[in-house]
């Protein structure tokens, strides 16, 4: 917990751009917007598409041991019950005494511990009782953000309820799901029979989660509905040893971070979860950190959660959640490591990670790793009321197109369509132009470096494939 800013993009750069281009707007912006909500426009679209995509190839599609699920959003309200979310998925709650507006407590703190370091560098907040904090925030005399004075501190229960059908007792009440987990636990019995699946092997799912969340800001790292990619990787205890499994799984993630996103490790960091702030029943809980321009924050967590999901699910629902291992007959509840990680995160940090500002040249680039960036390449005709230009533009962008993501412009002149693609991370340009018509060549324009080269249309596709391996 530091306020040093190792990137040095503000929030402010990233929400502004992600506006103007259509990566990200606010919800509901006619009506006012709605808090801690946003919408996706076409470009953020293609970005979480390409990130679920890449996760679930790297993390299901190649692997023999890992299987995919897509459970519901609205599970038997059960299922919260035995999770333990209707007991304790609450958040610490404070109100400003004289605008009664809410805050979490413990982000309270933080943000006054990150202004004042001098205090102390590394309190965890975390898991702290509601009596604690109340105890930090008269120590350092915290005041609200608009600097009243702070009511006590109370848990708030962040699962969103609702209910089913027209009537609105007990009995129809559901939740909207606070995490994919749980349809995970819950469909287990079932993936083992219908898959005939040997320990050790992993379930993954990506989708929709909802929490009511207290704090607003930070744009997308902290919103009412979001979306999670979540793995239970289940195991027998007395086989597998957790410490290894446990490092294979970080080794999964940072490598998925760094080589599969692009993503600059000095920007990346583990950090341990304490005794006290882990869950009872977790062994070992770990962060991967991102430095974010509001600081060092949680990107993706790791646990070991031993066999309490199974357990608590096969108590309340009555049924054995047991495996039977084929070759000795024992019969146990296999323990779970489990990774989850946040898509709009993700999002977020490939935002940052890829904002540069080049004031030499007066542009704005998103460093994208190729692959990731939502188009690969445009291609302009070098002048759009001259037809044998345009046809024959459009004939390479026809083509392209049935393998990359192609932008097509013909606005204005290349200087600024080379801009207005650096500035959604384009890694290539391609313009057609008289010699073109003459010798089948194109100018090729490198977005990290603006450097240009001639290409011969029928080497392109070797040269892309490469390119964007
Ligand atoms: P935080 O401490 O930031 O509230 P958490 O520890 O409660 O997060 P988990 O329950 O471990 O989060 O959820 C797994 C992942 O889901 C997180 O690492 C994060 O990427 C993502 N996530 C959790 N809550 C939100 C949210 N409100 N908005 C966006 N992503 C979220």
């Amino acid at each position: 917990m530091t306020n040093e800013t190792k990137n040095s993009v503000s929030l402010e750069n990233i929400t502004a751009l992600a506006k103007r281009r259509g990566f990200i707007y606010q919800t509901s912006e006619i009506y006012g917007g709605l808090a801690n909500s946003y919408d996706y426009g076409p470009l953020g679209t293609e970005l979480l598409l390409k990130i679920k995509e890449l996760w679930w190839n790297f993390f299901i599609r190649r692997r023999d041991d890992m299987l995919g699920l897509d459970s519901q959003i609205l599970l038997h309200p059960e299922t919260w019950v035995a999770s333990g979310h209707v007991d304790s998925f609450t958040d610490p709650l404070v109100e400003d005494q004289l605008n009664h507006k809410r805050y979490r407590a413990d982000l309270l703190i933080e943000e006054y511990l990150n202004k004042h370091p001098e205090e102390q560098k590394e309190i965890i907040i975390a898991n702290l009782s509601t009596s604690e904090l109340d105890e930090l925030i008269g120590k350092y005399q915290i005041k609200s953000p608009d600097g009243n004075p702070l009511s006590k501190t109370q848990d708030f229960n962040i699962l969103f309820e609702t209910a089913i059908g027209a009537v609105t007792d007990k009995k129809s009440q559901v939740y909207l799901r606070g995490e994919t987990a749980q349809g995970i636990f819950s469909n287990f019995k079932q993936i083992l029979n219908s898959n005939r699946q040997k320990l050790p092997f992993g379930v993954g799912q990506i989708g929709k989660s909802f929490r009511n969340e207290i704090t607003t800001g930070q744009f997308i790292f902290r919103t009412l509905e979001f979306e999670q990619a979540e793995i239970e990787y289940f195991f027998d205890p007395d086989t597998n040893s957790w410490e290894d499994l446990f490092r294979d799984w970080q080794n999964q993630m940072w490598d998925f971070v760094t080589k599969v996103l692009g993503i600059k490790e000095e920007n990346l960091r583990w950090r341990r979860h304490t005794d006290k702030e882990r869950s009872h029943y977790s062994k070992e809980t770990y962060d991967l950190e991102y430095h974010y321009p509001f600081g060092w924050k949680e990107l993706w967590g790791i646990a070991y959660r031993g066999d309490y999901d199974l357990r608590q699910h096969q108590e309340f629902s009555k049924k054995s959640l047991e495996y039977i291992d084929p070759q000795t007959n024992k019969k146990f509840l296999p323990h779970v490591i489990e990774p989850a990680a946040g898509i709009n995160r993700l999002l977020l940090m490939l935002l940052c990670d890829a904002y540069q500002e080049d004031p030499s040249k007066e542009r704005i680039v998103m460093a994208f790793k190729a692959k990731i960036a939502p188009y690969q390449l445009a291609v302009f005709p070098l002048l759009k009321n001259k037809n044998e230009l345009v046809d024959k533009a459009k004939q390479v962008y026809e083509d392209l197109r049935q393998t990359y993501q192609v932008a097509w412009d013909d606005r204005g002149n290349i200087g600024k369509r080379y801009l207005s693609q650096d500035e959604i991370g384009t890694p290539f340009c391609l313009t057609i132009d008289f010699e073109t018509l003459e010798n089948d060549t194109v100018t090729i324009r490198h977005r990290d470096s603006a450097k240009q080269e001639r290409l011969a249309i029928s080497e392109l596709n070797n040269y892309l494939k490469t390119a964007l391996a």
